[in-house]
């Protein structure tokens, strides 16, 4: 089977999960988009409001200045990225998912990332560098690191909701995509 025919049937078993209680309150699963050979995955915490309505990742304001930094770099979900969450269902009013949610939800990521194999992962702000990278991990200071972890390469960055939050972090954070541009290069 090709990653995408895997992914396809990855996706199918997805759309039904019940293992925790957000699909009762969400309206649909947000498994991932992008292209399955990618050699890059960039993950977030989970679906937002739009996310939820839409059924993919990085659709509201925040994606959209995700997409901005990515095509600056030469990245794009529709060519050589792939994207995902943590949790795949909308936690209620955009609440941090909680760590039973999180544990339960993380093996549909850890299948993504088996069928990908992807070179790098960027973690998308604190809860998915925490979970995937380091429970201790101080973002603010951390981000932009490229550390090896089980054969993978890892770096997170800031969220792109707390950049539009806090737009003085842009252009320390668009270091963190010119960074990884360089390595993907070299
Ligand atoms: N924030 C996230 O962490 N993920 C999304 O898909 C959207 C917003």
């Amino acid at each position: 089977m090709t990653k995408e025919e895997q992914l396809t049937e990855l996706k199918e078993r997805c759309l039904g999960c019940r293992k925790c209680g957000l699909r009762d309150g969400c309206n649909n699963v947000v498994f991932g988009v992008g292209n399955p050979e990618s050699e890059v995955m960039f993950v977030g915490e989970g679906p937002g409001e739009q996310e939820d309505l839409r059924g993919e990742p990085f659709v509201g304001r925040a994606g959209q200045l995700l997409d901005l930094m990515l095509d600056a770099v030469g990245l794009s979900r529709e060519k050589n990225i792939y994207i995902a969450n943590i949790v795949k269902c909308r936690p209620p009013g955009n609440r941090d998912p909680l760590p039973d949610e999180q544990e339960t939800c993380i093996a549909w990521l850890r299948e993504q990332f088996a069928i990908i194999r992807p070179k790098v992962i960027v973690c998308l702000g604190r809860v998915a560098a925490g979970r995937l990278m380091n429970p201790d991990i101080k973002i603010t200071r951390e981000h932009g690191q490229l550390v090896e972890k089980n054969g993978v390469m890892m770096m997170a960055t800031l969220h792109p909701a707390a950049l539009l939050r806090n737009p003085g972090q842009k252009p320390a954070a668009f270091e963190d995509y010119l960074k990884l541009r360089d390595y993907l290069e070299n």
